[in-house]
């Protein structure tokens, strides 16, 4: 099923990637209808309709599905049964099986190694037992991480030489979760991919990216890597969306490791939708992670993914957006706000990106569309 111009897409979550979406998909004449469950989510404040409703609440959902044309998501964790109540009345996309299997790592984890892709070495951890057996098998250091629910390094504690296991399995709650062996990285890389209903796939140009405090501050394209590095990220996005029959846009989050003379990718994590580290695509790219992502899920052509120059965007966490005044004074920066009230320590509240002219500091010559 293909939308036309007026058709509507439903977008669960109000956060700054609905809001986002619900931008692109405005220019390109499409209406969004944005269901959360909070009032004061930034999405609200550019989408057409809104409901405000729990996840959970099955007469809202009904009452959504029958005013929208298509369902997407902005983030991992919408309920799968929110998801699935959903799909039976309007196309999901991406569908709820993508959306399930990244919600749990361990799942996502035998899914990336099934299809042939390295990962962390990993084990699940059920216990305080499990944990030392874990912890015994794949050394220390390592990194205990809840099975779902992680984000910008929540749920998460590293297993170090002199670590008391039972507190550290504790002090992360109940619920299951995973032990992974450390990856000595030399960089972090993502590649933002995307597939169209009829299958096609783009993907933009790897991005390099630096975290501070677990959260994401910068991210570079083109990323420092080899050639071949740059075309087997692309190779391998094309595989996890492929393996999916997944429609729109997804991110896969890898480790760059150096491994005789060459380097290796080592895959992180997955997720199914726009991502932090695409945002510079608004500014720096044809078309923006959004536009495609809406293309996709609407059943249109995919759009180009040509880079225009050299990137660098730094997201704007808490106090830093502050700086609006400087950072519009600086004819080389764009600025974005998300238009978010509250400003608290750690809160994404907007970003900026600078485009130098391509071959100024070039890191890494671009790969064309795989
Ligand atoms: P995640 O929530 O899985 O994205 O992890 C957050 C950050 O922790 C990553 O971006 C890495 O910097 C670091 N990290 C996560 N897993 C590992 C690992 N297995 N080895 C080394 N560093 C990791």
């Amino acid at each position: 099923m293909t939308l036309s111009p007026g058709a509507t897409i439903g977008i669960l979550g109000a956060g700054q990637l609905g809001r986002m979406l619900a931008m692109a998909a405005a220019r390109l004449g499409l209406k969004t209808h944005v269901l959360a469950p909070e009032s004061d989510g930034p999405a609200f404040d550019v989408a057409g309709s809104r409901t405000i409703a729990a996840y959970s609440d099955e007469a809202a959902l009904a009452r959504f599905a029958e005013s929208v044309d298509v369902v997407t998501y902005e983030f991992e964790n919408v309920p799968l049964a929110c998801a699935e109540f959903l799909s039976e009345r309007r196309p999901l996309r991406p569908n709820a099986r993508a959306l399930a299997l990244m919600q749990d790592r361990l799942p996502e984890k035998n899914f990336l190694r099934d299809i042939g892709l390295e990962t962390a070495p990993y084990m699940p951890v059920e216990d305080a037992g499990a944990l030392a057996r874990a912890v015994a098998a794949l050394g220390r250091p390592a990194i205990l991480k809840t099975r779902r629910f992680g984000y910008d390094g929540k749920g998460q504690a590293q297993v170090r030489d002199g670590s008391n296991l039972g507190a550290l399995y504790r002090a992360l709650g109940d619920e299951p979760k995973i032990l992974e062996g450390f990856v000595r990285f030399e960089r972090e890389v993502s590649a933002i991919a995307a597939r169209g209903l009829t299958g096609e796939f783009a993907a933009f140009d790897l991005c390099e990216n630096e975290h501070e405090r677990h959260i994401l501050a910068r991210t570079q394209v083109p990323a420092a890597v080899a050639r071949a590095t740059e075309l087997e990220a692309r190779a391998l996005a094309r595989q996890v969306v492929d393996a999916l029959d997944y429609v729109g846009v997804l991110a896969v989050e890898m480790f760059v490791v150096k491994s005789q003379g060459g380097e290796r990718l080592v895959v992180n994590e997955i997720a199914p939708r726009v991502h932090n580290s695409g945002h510079w695509t608004i500014d720096g790219a044809e078309t923006s992670q959004f536009e495609q992502h809406i293309r996709a899920i609407a059943g249109w052509p995919l759009g180009p993914t040509t880079r225009r120059g050299t990137i660098e965007m730094r997201n704007l966490i808490g106090q830093e957006a502050n700086r609006w005044r400087e950072i519009l004074a600086d004819p080389t920066l764009h600025l974005h706000l998300y238009g978010k009230i509250e400003n608290r320590p750690g809160r994404k509240m907007g970003h900026t990106t600078r485009i130098l002219p391509a071959g100024e500091n070039e890191r890494a010559s671009p790969a064309p569309d795989a």
